[in-house]
């Protein structure tokens, strides 16, 4: 009977299976998966194309762009390869959304490149609809950007404005303006690669050589510099303008850059990055369980106080466990020279006294020697063939981190293979063998680090 209760229950489901919709079956994966998109409206640009060959203006075509412009033909001129490297990009940004490629395939977009308005204005190619703006505009299919003199800054321009077109038609966005600036910024930083100069997406730049004007790394900088610098709250609150600063366009990309490659927050991100991007994006991020609003906002602090070319945020992750006193016996860590602040699990007190030492060699990077690729070997004292943010390479540093809001910052508290310490503050101590962070990838090796209360100095420490 029991058996046979089954069978019918068993027979029940597979009828309910076989009458359910197919999207039903297929429901989970959907979930986990499906993006929201929407299908493009297909627009015939050819009114407008004869109306801008009429009015003397120079058209360039590709698979998802028409590109009008006024420029005049220079010899060595690159806007005829803009449409090539636009298309190359939309694959990037539908793969970044999920958005098929068979929907992509419709999507067409119209862009001027301006360098007199008043011949947009004429030929009926710039309506007065349009509000007066900086750099560029997007109206959904439409896009207008101001000439730039620097090719590689006017392409940016190009790409940002895309990105926009792209995320205000398939993915139908309003979202706040942090993200929709910085994921514009995210999108559109990249550099050309080959002979062929094939667009590469490269979000956080390797050198500045690739993004000639951007200038998005120099402007965090200074901002951390010069103590403007704001908490990731205060951007999640930025406010949309037409004439977006520099400081508020590299705030929202930093933001975008962190959460993106962030291992703590990048799950929260790609949830929020599932839509709908209207403007409680930034709540479902900020209540999504993989973001932490205090640990978060001192991972931001961290990340741009540190951020710099060819950053690797997962060779950048900070420890921030408070750790265990140091007494009178010495204790002994290592501080790999891949990495970037470490947390060998030392709880400095205040006023006290410590005394650290450090030995061995590691691996700092690599030169390009007669025979070949050469080791730069560094002791803890580091090597002067070149140095970071004022130091020599390969110099063992030692700090700790100080909170105070968004002049958050690690407050270096001594340097080399032998250091007397006299923290400020009581908490963690941070070590990190001083590097360009895109060089870390390079590193290989660690040096040992060991560490006594100062009352305890007159015993050595163990040789083993
Ligand atoms: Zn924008």
């Amino acid at each position: 009977m029991k058996c046979c209760l089954m069978q019918q229950a068993a027979v029940l489901v597979f009828l309910t299976l076989l009458f359910l919709p197919a999207y039903v079956l297929a429901g989970e994966q959907q979930v986990d998966h499906a993006k929201l998109y929407f299908h493009p409206v297909n627009f015939e640009w050819k009114d407008l194309i004869h109306r801008s060959r009429l009015a003397g203006l120079q058209v360039f075509e590709s698979d998802h762009l028409v590109l009008i412009t006024d420029r005049p033909r220079r010899a060595g001129d690159d806007i005829e390869e803009l449409p090539e490297v636009f298309d190359e990009a939309v694959n990037v940004w539908a793969d970044h959304y999920s958005v098929p490629l068979s929907v992509v395939s419709d999507w067409k977009v119209c862009a001027c490149l301006i360098v007199d308005r008043e011949r947009f204005r004429e030929a009926g190619l710039l309506p007065d609809s349009i509000p007066d703006f900086t750099n560029g505009y997007c109206d959904h299919y439409r896009f207008w950007f101001v000439d730039q003199s620097n090719p590689a800054y006017r392409r940016h321009l190009m790409l940002h404005e895309g990105v926009h077109a792209f995320t205000a038609t398939l993915l139908k966005m309003s979202a706040p303006a942090w993200y929709t600036e910085g994921i514009a910024e995210w999108l559109a930083t990249h550099r050309l690669v080959n002979e062929e100069k094939v667009f590469e997406h490269a979000p956080i730049p390797s050198s500045p050589n690739e993004v000639e004007q951007l200038g998005r790394i120099e402007t965090i900088r200074r901002l951390c510099n010069t103590g403007q610098a704001m908490e990731i709250q205060d951007v999640f609150k930025l406010r949309p303008t037409r004439h977006g600063t520099i400081n508020s366009y590299a705030l929202a990309w930093s933001v975008v850059a962190f959460l993106a490659t962030h291992p703590r927050y990048q799950k929260a991100f790609v949830a929020m990055e599932q839509g709908p991007f209207d403007e409680r994006m930034t709540h479902r991020l900020t209540t999504h369980a993989g973001w932490k609003p205090s640990v978060g906002s001192r991972d931001f602090n961290a990340f741009i106080s540190e951020l710099d070319y060819g950053y690797d945020t997962d060779l950048m992750v900070i420890d921030w466990s408070q750790g265990g006193p140091v007494a009178d016996k010495w204790l002994t860590s290592s501080v790999a020279a891949n990495r970037g602040w470490q947390n060998p699990g030392w709880r400095l007190e205040a006023g006290q006294r410590y005394r650290l030492k450090a030995t061995g060699f590691c691996s700092v990077g690599t030169v390009q020697g007669g025979d070949g690729q050469l080791d730069l070997r560094s002791t803890a004292d580091g090597i002067s063939f070149d140095w970071y943010r004022g130091k020599p390479l390969g110099r063992l540093l030692a700090a700790q981190w100080v909170n105070k809001g968004p002049q958050s910052h690690f407050e270096l508290i001594g340097e080399g293979a032998e250091i007397n310490i006299m923290p400020g503050h009581t908490g963690p101590l941070f070590l990190k063998i001083n590097n360009l962070p895109g060089r870390l990838r390079e590193c290989r090796g660690e040096i040992r680090v060991q560490i006594v209360h100062d009352e305890s100095v007159d015993r050595l420490p163990s040789q083993q």
